[in-house]
């Protein structure tokens, strides 16, 4: 079934796990990650970012995942991830998305305010769960390479400050992670995620997990994250299988052949992400 992902987040956060949210690109990658959630028996969450949308349309996702939705008893959450601006979150919430994400990080903390606001209160009079985020995931949202350098961490007060003056109902933090390919070891600051979550009562997630050790993300969830994304290892995971197959098979053309040699790829790192999250079982 199609659920929002408050219940799954608020029943995370009670009992120490991490729901992935894993960024779906096509309908392979919708059917691989569910057969993942389904063998595990995890609740799921897929989400889509703004440039994935541009590709095909909220529409045409909605459909794919709520169809995934109704042939499985594991709770499906369809998120809009970094969404960008009040109008993209909008016009998800009016396409049946269960779950949007405003991305207010690469403005002033005022102008966060306002924007996160703005979509948080929208999201509590539909019933649907809005996440924000403050401080600075590093490299870039959709696509292309994780940038070294320059990763403010989230401050711990002004994260209290930011969701009493919101109301967003989960919170994105900055503590050492990046979109994209790492260069060398990420490190997440488990302090930081430490001192956050003594702090606020809701749900906190954590971006740019593709290529973090899991004994690391283990830790981070131990500390308070409830949500975590995947997306990078995903696409390099699908391309993995398919050009595989490709390569053995120069003269195919029909796609399902190596489709299925991606979606095998897939399936089999949600699942052992999922182990780590400690999701298996809780659906
Ligand atoms: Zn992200």
């Amino acid at each position: 079934m199609l659920v929002t992902t408050k219940e799954m987040l608020l029943d995370a956060r009670k009992n120490h796990y991490g729901v992935g949210a894993f960024n779906v690109e096509n309908l392979e990658f919708v059917m691989a990650v569910l057969k993942a959630a389904e063998e595990t028996k995890s609740p799921v969450i897929m989400q889509t970012t703004p440039g994935t949308i541009k590709t095909a349309g909220l529409d045409y996702f909605y459909g794919m995942v709520k169809a995934a939705a109704e042939r499985t008893e594991v709770p499906v959450a369809l998120h809009l991830d970094h969404g960008d601006g009040y109008n993209r979150c909008m016009q998800a919430l009016r396409c049946g998305y269960t779950s949007v994400m405003i991305d207010g990080s690469h403005e002033l903390f005022e102008d966060n305010i306002a924007l996160t606001k703005l979509v948080a209160d929208a999201g509590a009079a539909m019933g649907v769960p809005v996440e924000a985020e403050l401080g600075k995931v590093g490299g870039k949202e959709d696509d292309g390479p994780a940038v070294e350098g320059e990763n403010p961490y989230t401050d711990p007060d002004e994260a209290v400050e930011f969701v009493e003056r919101t109301g967003c109902t989960s919170l994105a933090i900055g503590v050492g992670t990046a979109h994209g390919v790492y260069v060398g070891t990420p490190h997440i600051q488990q302090d930081v995620v430490k001192a956050i979550a003594s702090k606020l009562d809701i749900p906190l997630v954590l971006h740019g997990t593709s290529g973090v050790p899991d004994a690391q993300v283990a830790e981070a969830i131990k500390n308070g994250i409830c949500k975590v994304n995947y997306a990078t290892e995903l696409r390099q995971a699908f391309t993995k299988g398919f050009m595989r197959y490709m390569a053995e098979n120069p003269e195919c053309f029909d796609p399902k052949k190596p489709g299925r040699e991606g979606m095998a790829e897939i399936t089999d790192i949600v699942k052992i992400r999922m182990e780590n999250l400690g999701s298996v079982g809780r659906a």
